[in-house]
């Protein structure tokens, strides 16, 4: 199969209320233009180096999406151009984000990573810390983010009844946060499912999904 018959097949197979971000990491750049000249025009990065090194050789009518852990150190080169972080995860981030976008005459969406899977992970906030930002008056202040909604990954494991579970707790959370209504909360993005698990993500309220080896194959390591 080639990679434009199955970025077909894939975004065939999602509704058309769900966003397919294409996630281009560790492909390169032919590879890149070839599902953008299939008609794919979201792309998702999870390093920030990568994402500079290939932002400039593409189009740029491409809306790019941050979707792997994001140190402070490394908003400033990203808050010229992207289009959406997901991977946001501490108030101090949500901080530096602002900042930047400031600098930069913009306003930043940002989803907010919540930690729903079994597995350690150093990273995502847990429901009870995202609770805590989306209600914080400091939040306020920060007029150059707007939280556009949460973002989580399910277990990686072959039990389908665990991993809707996780994403029916992550799409409870949103449900019940969606009336908040401020200059910068207005949640309406559900960031859950990949290549493995993204038509059970839809079947549990995602509107975005985020999907790469079902579309350019394995990655190289
Ligand atoms: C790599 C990655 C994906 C896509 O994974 P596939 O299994 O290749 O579809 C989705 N989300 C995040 C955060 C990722 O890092």
């Amino acid at each position: 199969m080639s990679i434009t018959s199955n970025y077909t097949n894939v975004s065939a197979s999602i509704p058309s209320h769900v966003t397919l971000v294409v996630v281009t990491k560790k492909h390169p750049i032919p590879a890149l233009q070839e599902v953008y000249d299939a008609g794919a025009r979201v792309f998702g990065e999870n390093k920030v180096q990568e994402l500079l090194e290939k932002h400039p050789l593409l189009p740029s009518d491409i809306e790019w999406h941050l979707i792997g852990h994001l140190q402070s150190n490394k908003v400033k080169q990203i808050a010229p151009f992207i289009t959406m972080i997901h991977s946001v995860d501490s108030f101090k981030l949500l901080t530096e984000i602002n900042k930047q976008a400031l600098k930069n005459n913009r306003v930043i969406p940002c989803l907010l990573q919540i930690h729903i899977a079994e597995e350690d992970s150093k990273f995502g906030l847990s429901f009870s810390e995202a609770k805590m930002i989306l209600a914080s008056e400091e939040l306020k202040e920060l007029k150059n983010i707007t939280i556009k909604g949460v973002m989580g990954m399910a277990t990686n494991t072959n039990n389908e009844d665990q991993i809707a579970y996780e994403f029916q707790s992550l799409d409870l959370f949103f449900e019940q946060h969606r009336h908040i209504s401020t200059p910068n909360i207005n949640l309406d993005v559900l960031s859950m499912g990949m290549s493995s698990d993204y038509p059970l993500a839809i079947e549990n309220g995602s509107t975005m999904v985020r999907v790469g080896s079902s579309i350019f194959g394995q990655r190289q390591q």
